[in-house]
C-alpha cells in the first residue's frame, strides 16, 4: 500500500518535470530501475481512469501520458517524433460535430493533434 503510493508519487513527479509526453518505457527509466516496469503499467492505467494523468495517442503511435492539466493540443514532428505543447485552440469543433452526428446527443471534449516537421529536421 504505501509502497503503491510511493511509486504513484514518482510517477506523478517524472510526468510533471517531463517536457512532453512520455511512453510508459520513457516513466520507468526516469523514475529509476528501482520500479518494475510492470508497477508502472499499473499505476499509468489507474492514474489514468482517476483522471490525474492524461493519454494522448498520436496517430497510433505508441501512446504517451502527461499530467492531465490545462486543456491544450501537441504538434508532432514526422521525422523525428519531438513533440510540442500548443495551446491554440479551434473554436466550436464540438459544436460543428454535433451538428453532423446523427447518432449523439451531445459532444462535450475533443482530442485533436497536429503533424509536421521540427526545426531540427528540416
Ligand atoms: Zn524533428
Ligand atoms: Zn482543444
Amino acid at each position: 500500500m504505501k509502497r503503491t503510493t510511493n511509486d504513484r508519487k514518482v510517477i506523478q513527479e517524472v510526468l510533471s518535470k517531463a517536457q512532453q509526453p512520455l511512453t510508459v518505457r520513457e516513466i520507468r527509466k526516469s523514475a529509476g530501475q528501482s520500479v518494475h516496469l510492470s508497477t508502472v503499467y499499473r499505476a499509468i492505467t489507474e492514474m489514468s481512469s482517476e483522471g490525474s494523468i492524461r493519454r494522448v495517442d498520436f496517430g497510433g503511435r505508441v501512446p504517451r501520458y502527461e499530467v492531465a492539466g490545462e486543456h491544450h493540443h501537441h504538434i508532432v514532428c514526422t521525422t523525428c517524433g519531438d513533440i510540442e505543447d500548443v495551446h491554440t485552440e479551434p473554436r466550436g469543433l464540438e459544436k460543428a460535430a454535433l451538428v453532423e452526428s446523427k447518432k449523439f446527443k451531445s459532444v462535450h471534449a475533443h482530442s485533436l493533434e497536429f503533424f509536421g516537421v521540427c526545426k531540427k529536421c528540416t
